[in-house]
């Protein structure tokens, strides 16, 4: 007779009573004693009625009956395998279960759990900062390699106009942006407002956006601003955030081929690619060191800015404000710095060149409409 020393609960009491428990065929026999053997009591559980509740290796718990269930503790770590040696068929140990339950197990999934946590915080935290020092550490030549491919794959599906490109550039030659990168403007005939930078020196400028200004200085204002954008690596920090989960795969594997080649899928997303108002003030200062130093006016910035508010009250079509974010304060700042300019004068040569571009803008419209 297989006999089991255990504890016994009944139905309505949470008192303890010693017990006895005999495996038979189809049914379990307990034996409930009292403390002080003032009585003996024979009770049986069917089976095929009993649930397991916790079945590990130091202590099993079943339970039995309707609610308030009777309760039943049997101690000893060889139960559960004399439980499966004797009923084979009987649901009275989830293996699973058991396996789960065991402690070596519980302190198994704690520490999967604080790996799976670890691995989830790097992802969110560390990722952006790890996607920054790859940006910071990645060669000029590779970024100017990278940018060239995303230019490849993006203009595709714009129409680039070489005639607006040279233009743009050529008024670009007159202005000193104090770049390592060789910067070089890409004009694209599209009716969004808009510009932006990509990765190694390659800058695209909607023909929308300069259509809508009025003069050389808010052109060189977009251009200097967005250089600072270039040469600050924004836009290479930004894709290796949004690609950041591919770009630390691949940093494992040591396989640069592959940021690559996801970066250049993920083309699209550099003329939505927004960045952070901190960004946009950094670009914007770079700016105005620029445009001094060119003897600009920064009043370029504020006409610039002005311009793109006035526009984004009757133009839904404005993708540059959802990109370069223009809060109050990035025009005050732009007022308080043109307050101090004292060097600055007018050029005549950067006159000229914005108004052939203008003119260039206004013929293939013209030719648009006919
Ligand atoms: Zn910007």
């Amino acid at each position: 007779m297989h006999s089991y020393s255990a504890t016994y609960y009944f139905s309505d009491s949470s008192q303890p009573y010693r017990a006895k428990l005999y495996l038979e065929k189809n049914r379990w026999r307990i034996l409930v004693e009292d403390a002080s053997l003032s009585f003996r009591k024979e009770i049986f559980w069917p089976v095929e009625q009993i649930v397991p509740k916790s079945v590990i290796s130091e202590k099993s718990i079943f339970c039995f009956g309707s609610f308030p269930f009777q309760t039943i503790e049997v101690d000893g770590a060889d139960f559960s395998k004399a439980l499966l040696a004797f009923y084979p068929k009987a649901d009275l140990v989830d293996q699973k279960f058991s396996w789960i339950s065991s402690a070596s197990t519980k302190s198994f999934l704690a520490l999967a759990l604080v790996f799976v946590l670890i691995v989830v915080g790097a992802y969110l935290f560390l990722l952006p900062k790890m996607a920054n020092y790859i940006a910071g550490k990645t060669p000029i030549s590779y970024e100017v390699k990278l940018g060239e491919t995303l230019k490849e794959n993006l203009l595709d599906e714009y129409t680039v106009s070489s005639d607006f490109s040279n233009a743009l550039n050529d008024f670009a030659s007159e202005i000193d942006f104090k770049s390592q990168y060789n910067i070089h403007f890409n004009g694209v005939e599209h009716s969004t407002i808009n510009a932006f930078a990509l990765p190694g020196g390659e800058i695209v400028i909607f023909d929308a956006i300069v259509q809508k200004m009025t003069h050389y200085e808010q052109l060189a204002a977009l251009m200097a601003h967005e250089v600072a954008h270039v040469e600050e690596r924004h836009s290479l920090k930004g894709l290796f955030r949004n690609i950041a989960g591919y770009a630390f795969v691949s940093f494992l594997v040591g396989d640069v081929n592959a940021i690559l080649s996801v970066l250049a899928e993920n083309a699209q997303s550099l003329h939505n690619l927004s960045f952070s108002r901190k960004l946009e003030e950094s670009a914007d200062a770079y700016g105005y060191e620029v445009l001094n130093q060119n003897r600009i006016s920064t009043q370029g910035f504020i006409d610039l800015f002005k311009m793109l508010k006035e526009e984004s009250e009757h133009t839904l079509d404005l993708s540059f404000l959802s990109t370069h974010p223009l809060p109050d304060e990035r025009i005050e700042r732009a007022h308080s710095y043109t307050e101090q300019q004292a060097n600055f004068s007018h050029s005549e040569h950067l006159e000229e060149k914005f108004l052939y571009i203008q003119s260039l803008l206004k013929k293939s419209s013209d030719y648009e409409a006919d």
